[in-house]
């Protein structure tokens, strides 16, 4: 088992670093790959600031050392479309957390308020276009990070389950998100399919969406599980049943990146 997509206290994780590789040893993951969320400029709340950044990147090679016989751990960085390139990455999951608006930014992660009101302010009301220039950044986001693993592909719904204000089966939406995964596919990169949305309450699927793991299967498009974990427990945890899910959407999965 491996797991590339792993918060600590570095950034917005609730688990230090350490606890997070003995819950991942106990549970039989063979490779741990640290991604704390990479620093950016107009948003301090979630991601590593530059001295903590630091601090993280000396703690998890440290970690490797120590834990080297019992588990392979890997220091990358969650980054966003917006944040800055940290040279020291083993790996990077590219991810797209905001919109930028006539230069404001709005938050994809932060609650279906952020997106009613970027509706209404820029687009009268039409949430479509909102989706719509959401996923116009996805497919951007490996020509700008050059990333090995696409996070989160369908963000912009973590919260439709609960209430539901962007219609899937809007065919703009559809197209949207087609576009976005034709551009990313010849990239050659697996998407994630990634749990966190479900171990926080927000989903009962994964992301990206059944519909969308389809799509993108079936235009050559592989995949990788991810826990995006937040906290000790939740690290590689459902691998199995949820890998049998996929595969069942008939999903490649990879093991490493
Ligand atoms: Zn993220
Ligand atoms: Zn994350």
């Amino acid at each position: 088992m491996t797991d590339w997509h792993v918060h600590t206290t570095n950034c917005d994780g609730k688990s230090r670093a350490e606890e997070t590789v003995l819950a991942a040893i106990e549970r039989g993951v063979k490779i741990l790959g640290f991604s704390g969320h990479g620093y950016t400029a107009h948003d301090g709340s979630y991601c590593m600031s530059l001295e903590s950044t630091e601090k993280y990147v000396a703690e998890i090679r440290e970690l490797r050392e120590k834990y080297k016989d019992k588990i392979e751990i890997r220091l990358g960085v969650e980054q966003d479309f917006f944040g800055e390139a940290m040279p020291w990455a083993e790996y990077r999951i590219g991810s797209v957390h905001y919109m930028n608006f006539k230069g404001e930014y709005v938050d994809v992660d932060g609650g279906n308020d952020q997106l009613l009101n970027a509706a209404n302010k820029y687009f009268g009301g039409d949430m479509m276009s909102v989706c719509e220039a959401y996923f116009e950044i996805v497919g951007n986001v490996y020509e700008k990070t050059h990333c090995n693993i696409i996070g989160h592909f369908d963000l912009i719904t973590k919260y439709n389950e609960r209430e539901r204000i962007i219609d899937t089966e809007n065919p703009r939406y559809i197209a949207a998100w087609q576009a976005a995964a034709d551009k990313l596919i010849p990239a050659g990169v697996p998407f994630e399919i990634n749990l966190g949305a479900i171990f926080r309450g927000m989903r009962t699927t994964p992301y990206p969406s059944a519909e969308q793991i389809k799509y993108i299967s079936s235009h050559g498009g592989k995949f990788i599980l991810t826990s995006d974990s937040h906290s000790a427990d939740t690290v590689a945890r459902d691998f199995q049943k949820w890998e049998e899910w996929a595969k069942s959407l008939g999903a490649e999965i990879l093991k490493k990146i």
